[in-house]
C-alpha cells in the first residue's frame, strides 16, 4: 500500500538488470555506450514516458534527480524572464520543492526572491515581478489533483512561466503537458513508475523553448558535440541540453523496464481501476472503522483525487507501526497522516478488504498502544 513512495519490483526488472551487468557491462564493456544504446538512453527513456504526461518526443529526458531537476527548471525558467525576480510557490508543496527555491535565493545575491503564499492565494500572486510559479499537481500528503490548464493560463496571462512537479502523477493519473501549454515540469521515476529504489528522474522542456532556456547545470553531456571536448561550451539546441553527467545505467535500464510496463495498458483504464479502488477504500473504512476516529484527508470526490488516500489519525503514527507489523505497509507523514497507496497496476479488490479488516481488527485490539509505537522512526 505504499506504491505512490516505491512502485514494486517489476519481474522483468530482475532479468533485465542481469543482463545489463553480465552481456552489457560484462561483456560489452565500454563498446556498450553505443552498441548498447547506453549514451542515447537518456532520450529514448524520455521519449517513452512523454505519452504518460502528454508530452511530446524529444520534450522529456531522464536525468538526475527530481530535486535537481527542480533546480534546473527553475534556473532555466528564469533565464526566460528578464527583470522579474519572484519565485513563487506555495505553502506545504513538497519541502523540496520549496528549498529549491530557497536555496536559488540564498545564491542570488538579492536579485531573486523565493516567495511561499497559502494555497488559495497563488491567483492573486501572479503578477509582472514573478518569473517562475512553482506547482505540484498532486499534493504529496492529500493526493488533491490540482487544475493545470486553468492554473497554467492564469500564469501566462500575467507573463509567468511555470513549473509543474509530477512526482505523484506520472503513471497515475492523466496529465496532458501540451494541451495545458506547460512550459516546464519534472517527475520521479521511483513512485508509480516502478524504476526502484533512487531511480533516475525526469524533465520536460516545451519545445517552444528548448533553443533559449539556460541550461544552469552545463555539463559536457549537454553540449553540443560532447566528444569534441572543447574548452567553451556550447549547449546542444534541443532538449540534450538538459542532461548534465554520465548517467547512471543500471538505474535507467530498471526505471525503462517499470515505464514499458505502461505500453500494456492506457492510463486511462488505470486511473479507472484506482478511482474504484480508492473509493471502495473509502467506503469500507467508513462502514467497518467509523467508532475509531478516522478523518478522510484526502478529496471525497474521486476525479479530485489521485493515487493514493490519506486518512488523519491522532494515534496514525502507532497505527502504521501495528498494520506493519502485520505485513501491510503503508506510510505515515506527520503529525497524524497515515497515506495508503493505491497503485492499480497490481492491487486487487480483495486487498482492500484485507487492509481495511487489519486497520478493524488493530483498532479494535488496540495493537497500536504500545510504547515502542510512541518512537516516531527516523524514516516513515
Ligand atoms: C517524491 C517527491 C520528490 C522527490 O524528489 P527526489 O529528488 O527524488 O528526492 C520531489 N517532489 C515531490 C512533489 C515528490 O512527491
Amino acid at each position: 500500500m505504499d506504491g505512490n513512495s516505491l512502485g514494486s519490483l517489476p519481474k522483468i526488472t530482475t532479468k533485465r538488470l542481469k543482463q545489463v551487468l553480465q552481456k552489457e557491462w560484462g561483456e560489452g564493456m565500454i563498446g556498450s555506450w553505443s552498441n548498447a544504446g547506453w549514451f542515447d538512453s537518456p532520450i529514448k527513456v524520455g521519449d517513452k514516458i512523454a505519452p504518460l504526461i502528454g508530452a511530446k518526443k524529444g520534450e522529456v529526458i531522464v536525468a538526475d534527480t527530481t530535486s535537481v531537476n527542480i533546480y534546473k527548471a527553475l534556473c532555466a525558467a528564469i533565464s526566460l524572464q528578464k527583470g522579474r525576480k519572484i519565485m513563487l510557490s506555495e505553502a506545504g508543496n513538497f519541502p523540496t520543492d520549496l528549498y529549491m527555491m530557497q536555496g536559488i535565493e540564498a545564491f542570488s545575491d538579492g536579485q531573486l526572491e523565493a516567495k511561499v503564499v497559502e494555497p488559495d492565494a497563488i491567483l492573486d500572486n501572479l503578477n509582472e515581478d514573478v518569473a517562475v510559479l512553482l506547482l505540484t499537481q498532486v499534493h504529496y500528503k492529500t493526493a488533491a489533483i490540482k487544475d493545470m490548464k486553468t492554473i497554467t493560463k492564469k500564469a501566462h496571462e500575467k507573463g509567468v512561466l511555470v513549473v509543474w512537479d509530477l512526482s505523484h502523477s506520472v503513471g497515475s493519473i492523466e496529465v496532458e503537458l501540451s494541451k495545458c501549454k506547460v512550459d516546464f515540469a519534472v517527475g520521479c521515476g521511483y513512485k508509480f513508475l516502478n524504476g526502484g529504489p533512487g531511480a533516475p528522474a525526469f524533465i520536460y522542456v516545451a519545445k517552444r523553448h528548448q533553443k533559449r532556456a539556460l541550461p544552469i547545470l552545463a555539463g559536457w553531456m549537454g553540449h553540443q558535440d560532447p566528444f569534441a571536448f572543447t574548452d567553451a561550451y556550447t549547449p546542444s539546441p534541443d532538449i540534450a541540453r538538459f542532461r548534465c553527467g554520465t548517467p547512471g545505467i543500471l538505474g535507467m535500464a530498471a526505471l525503462e523496464c517499470g515505464v514499458d510496463l505502461f505500453a500494456q495498458t492506457t492510463i486511462g483504464d488505470l486511473r479507472k481501476k484506482a478511482m474504484q479502488l480508492s473509493r471502495l477504500f473509502i467506503e469500507l473504512m467508513a462502514q467497518e472503522c467509523r467508532e475509531y476516529g478516522f478523518e478522510l484527508a484526502s478529496p471525497n470526490e474521486d476525479t479530485k483525487r489521485a493515487g493514493h488516500v490519506a486518512f488523519r489519525h491522532i494515534e496514525g503514527h502507532g497505527i502504521y507501526q501495528a498494520i506493519k507489523k502485520e505485513g501491510i505497509i503503508s506510510d505515515f507523514r506527520t503529525p497524524d497522516i497515515l497515506r495508503f497507496g493505491i497503485t492499480p497496476m497490481y492491487l486487487r479488490f480483495q486487498d482492500i478488504y484485507k487492509v481495511v479488516q487489519l486497520i478493524k481488527q488493530v483498532m479494535e485490539t488496540k495493537a497500536w498502544d504500545r510504547a515502542e509505537y510512541k518512537i516516531r522512526a527516523a524514516i516513515t
